[in-house]
């Protein structure tokens, strides 16, 4: 018999992304992975650009200069950050540090599903809390946690329903939860929340000995390619992180783009601005073609469509028209479609599809 891997290993099916060609058009709509329409700030290109000259060389091993951009930027002590190869290697080296085999590791039944499969693989078993008219439920979470319970993982805003939680709903939840018990907030699009009581949860995490927030440079910075993300949390997690981790685990072009990126305020503000106007514009036009579009505080608009055939013949639809989307199947959701807020001429091609649907015989 050839080697065998951990029981949970083979137990997870490899994630797919969304798709990226669509044959035979000249111009794809791209909405189907939460990207940045605008590309990259041209500051981190530039810093990108410079990073050759030392590819030589191995990359400083603990990201100070990316660390201390960021903490200067979001007034945080970069002692407590940690940088990564994207949020995702921070979310699995979390789930994997703090549970394995035995151990319960909870989410939100419509969470970002790479936590089922970090769980599962760690061996851990993942247990998802129902949720109320698509939106994290504190008070299932908490029916959820028991003495085996070694983390909770929340998305906020969460990809794909777009929904939030409040700060006091926040505190709510860490309230409740025993002192032992993690608590991860993702906060992958913390940037595009625009409501007034939203918070990353870094204030949370300043104060609390078990609550770590991971943030990404894939979304609002358009640097998806260069795989950047950072947690920050108390100096214990973050020692933690720092002994699992990969020695290098973030390439020089990637600090140096990522330094400069986070760094161009004006470009920060120009996405987020693109993004709030374009996602209430397409949210207008989805609900003028009699198509159900949840409120979002992140760059993308959840669809949700009578049923799964009704979800099917719209992604048909979209294709048909130049635009891909993602359907949610893998989600529990496959009655919805996330469409990502793109450029404007993309908005407009999704907005011109969602019409095509509406004029179809049902
Ligand atoms: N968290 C959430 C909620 C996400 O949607 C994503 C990206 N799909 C990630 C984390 C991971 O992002 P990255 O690894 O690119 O930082």
């Amino acid at each position: 018999m050839p080697p065998q891997p951990r029981p949970g290993i083979l137990a997870t099916e490899p994630y797919q992304g969304g798709e990226k060609e669509l044959p035979g058009f000249s111009r794809v709509a791209r909405l189907a992975s939460n990207e940045n329409p605008f590309g990259a700030s041209p500051r981190a290109l530039e810093a990108y650009e410079t990073a050759r000259e030392g590819l030589n060389r191995y990359p400083d091993g603990h990201s100070a200069a990316l660390r201390t951009a960021i903490g200067e930027v979001h007034g945080l002590d970069p002692a407590r950050i940690v940088c990564g190869a994207g949020s995702d290697e921070l979310i699995g080296l979390l789930t994997e540090a703090y549970a394995g085999p035995g151990d319960r590791v909870v989410y939100s039944r419509h969470g970002f599903l790479m936590y089922p499969i970090f769980a599962t693989t760690a061996g851990a078993t993942p247990v998802a809390a129902p949720e109320a008219n698509l939106t994290t439920d504190v008070d299932a979470i908490l029916a959820r946690v028991t003495p085996e319970t070694r983390a909770v993982f929340l998305a906020n805003p969460n990809n794909p329903t777009g929904s939030y939680l409040s700060r006091a709903s926040l505190e709510r939840l860490h309230a409740g939860l025993p002192e032992d018990v993690l608590l991860v907030i993702d906060a992958a699009y913390a940037e595009y929340a625009t409501a007034g009581d939203y918070s990353d949860g870094a204030e949370l995490a300043a104060r609390s000995g078990n609550v770590v927030v991971t943030r990404t440079f894939s979304k609002i910075y358009g640097l998806a390619g260069l795989r950047i993300g950072w947690a920050y949390g108390p100096p214990g997690i973050v020692d933690v992180l720092n002994r699992v981790r990969m020695p290098f685990n973030v390439a020089t072009p990637a600090q140096e783009a990522g330094a400069a990126a986070v760094q161009d305020r004006d470009f920060v503000a120009r996405s987020v601005a693109h993004n709030t106007q374009w996602r209430a514009w397409f949210r207008e036009r989805a609900q003028a073609a009699g198509i159900e579009a949840l409120p979002s505080e992140a760059n993308f608009v959840l669809l949700r469509f009578a049923d799964e055939d009704a979800a099917e013949r719209a992604l048909s639809t979209f294709k048909a028209g130049g635009v891909l989307v993602r359907q949610m199947g893998k989600y529990g959701l496959p009655d919805c479609l996330r469409v990502s807020i793109g450029g404007s001429e993309d908005m407009h091609m999704a907005a011109d599809a969602l019409d095509a649907f509406a004029g179809q015989p049902g």
